[in-house]
């Protein structure tokens, strides 16, 4: 029984054990979306501070859906529907960051104490890596004084294959190309 119940109970000991400036930047980042909340006048509820812990424990991209299937695995008791408008507010207060990684993919990821980069997507299993390159900031500052803008922000994808999709592609080809032979 133990076995079975083994990856709920990590992610619960997981959860738990947070490093002390882990838990500062989540005392940091719940102190924010407090005030954000209180300045729209809405509601501090206890489900709208867990979900902002949530995220922040977390070191990946991820989909709405993803979140709230990991709330539901450690039994919080949250809707889909919290967990869905607590997004919008958190994007909205720029605690996180929205992307849309190709048509169908809007990943999250926290953006608070968060160092600037970019991100390269593999089409076919759809991994996100992240890569960070100080000539894109010069490219920024030099293409702002060239056309006379002052850059805010920028957003950079890049797309292609990671490197074991590369080979499970190289496989399949060959398993093709020997069933071709085979029927010939
Ligand atoms: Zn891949
Ligand atoms: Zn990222």
């Amino acid at each position: 029984m133990w076995i079975f119940n083994f990856k709920a109970r990590w992610n619960f000991v997981f959860s738990r054990v947070i490093s002390p400036d882990k838990k500062e930047q989540i005392e940091e980042v719940k102190n924010i979306f407090s005030a954000y909340l209180e300045g729209k006048d809405l509601r501090k509820t206890t489900e709208r501070f867990l979900i902002l812990e949530e995220i922040y424990l977390r070191t990946d991209h991820f989909e709405a859906e993803f979140l709230y299937t990991d709330i539901r695995k450690k039994n919080f008791n949250i809707s889909r529907a919290t967990v869905y408008n607590t997004l919008e507010l958190l994007v909205s207060c720029d605690l996180i960051k929205k992307h849309q990684f190709g048509k169908n993919l809007g990943q999250y990821e926290k953006s608070y104490g968060y160092k600037q980069h970019d991100h390269i997507i593999c089409v076919d299993c759809k991994k996100v890596v992240e890569f960070c390159d100080p000539r894109i900031q010069q490219i920024k500052s030099m293409m702002g004084e060239l056309l006379n803008f002052k850059i805010t922000h920028h957003s950079l994808n890049m797309y292609g294959i990671c490197g074991s999709c590369q080979k499970k592609r190289e496989l399949e080809a060959n398993i093709k190309k020997e069933a071709e032979k085979q029927t010939v």
